[in-house]
């Protein structure tokens, strides 16, 4: 059996991975698709001491350093179930099924989108979902921001301080956003808020030039001219398989504690599936690091051999 079974293999699982290998503990990392959401990601910025990289860089790099120890990575594997006990069983996809003492959950999260024409053509490109990621890449410019929930407003005045003017579209006939929010958002000079319109399409040549979308009061078609788009209707956490097995949340994310403990004994999560706020990179990796050191604690004071 495995001392500490890793599921996923994004930033926050490989790191995971390194901590546990390097207290000298049967390691496994179980990934659907190693690298996770960093293999989509063009230009990375924010990473602590690196100026610049790209995604699948970073992947690599993250590989390399997993490669550097003793770790039983297992690619292209979807888990199944986790089934909690003594030892957990960890079912695939493909009918395998491993052991591990510890089960550390990582599996990252999704960005909900709009599916209409030229989103994912222009993904990267001036569609964008992460303010705090491609923000500054926008200074000068005009953007809008999809969706008017807390995520979007929020979105909306940290861009409304970088970029020239921000438009605010949400489909609804108002927003959802907590009334603090939505306060600090009007009061904003450089915002336009737009409710009842309903994003049709992301138009643009080699990059972004706007967005059409249609009024639902009125049922025309309108378009503004803009260089980017920013799609705040829904983080997705990669956590359906784990319903009824650990405490989720109501938006699916795994309740963890300040050690990355789950509700099960001996289950560990760490990164963008878990509720610890803001979803980067940086914070996965730290709090991948944070779950495997209290797996190995959990060991040393339940495991006899
Ligand atoms: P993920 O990276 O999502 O990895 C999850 C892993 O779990 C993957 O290996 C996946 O295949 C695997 N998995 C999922 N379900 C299963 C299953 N059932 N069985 C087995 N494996 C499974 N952050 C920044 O800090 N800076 C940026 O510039 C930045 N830009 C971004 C741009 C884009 C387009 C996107 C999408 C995200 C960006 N982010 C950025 C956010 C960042 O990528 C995430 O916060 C980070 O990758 C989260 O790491 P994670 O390990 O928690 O999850």
């Amino acid at each position: 059996a495995f001392d500490v079974l890793v599921v996923g293999g994004g930033p926050a699982g490989a790191a995971a991975a390194i901590y546990a290998a390097r207290k000298g503990i049967r390691t496994g990392i179980v990934a659907e698709r190693f690298g996770g959401q960093v293999m989509d990601t063009l230009g990375i910025e924010n990473f602590i001491s690196v100026n610049y990289t790209e995604g699948p860089k970073l992947v690599a790099s993250l590989e390399e350093h997993v490669k550097q120890y003793e770790v039983d990575v297992m690619n292209l594997q979807r888990v199944a179930a986790i089934v909690p006990g003594d030892l957990a069983e960890v079912k695939l996809e493909n009918g395998a099924a491993l052991k591990a003492k510890t089960v550390i959950l990582a599996t990252g999260a999704r960005w909900r989108e709009m599916n209409v024409p030229g989103e994912k053509e222009y993904r990267g490109k001036g569609v964008a979902y992460c303010p705090h990621c491609d923000g500054p890449l926008f200074k000068g410019k005009r953007v809008a921001v999809v969706g008017g929930g807390n995520s979007g407003v929020e979105a909306a005045i940290d861009l409304a301080g970088v970029v020239s003017h921000v438009t605010l579209l949400e489909f609804a006939d108002k927003l959802r956003a907590d009334a603090v929010l939505q306060k600090k958002l009007f009061s904003l000079p450089n915002v336009t808020v737009l409710t009842n319109a309903q994003t049709t399409e992301v138009t643009g040549t080699d990059k972004v030039n706007g967005l059409v979308y249609k009024d639902r009061v009125s049922g025309e078609s309108k378009r503004i001219d803009l260089e980017g788009i920013f799609v705040q209707i829904g983080l997705l956490p990669n956590t359906d398989f784990l319903k009824g097995t650990v405490e989720l949340s109501k938006f699916g994310e795994i309740v963890v504690d300040a050690k990355g403990q789950t509700s099960v004994p001996g289950v560990f999560a760490a990164g963008d599936c878990t509720t610890v706020p803001y979803k980067q990179i940086i914070i996965a990796m730290g709090e991948g690091a944070k779950a495997s050191l209290s797996a190995f604690d959990h060991l040393i004071r339940t495991s006899v051999e």
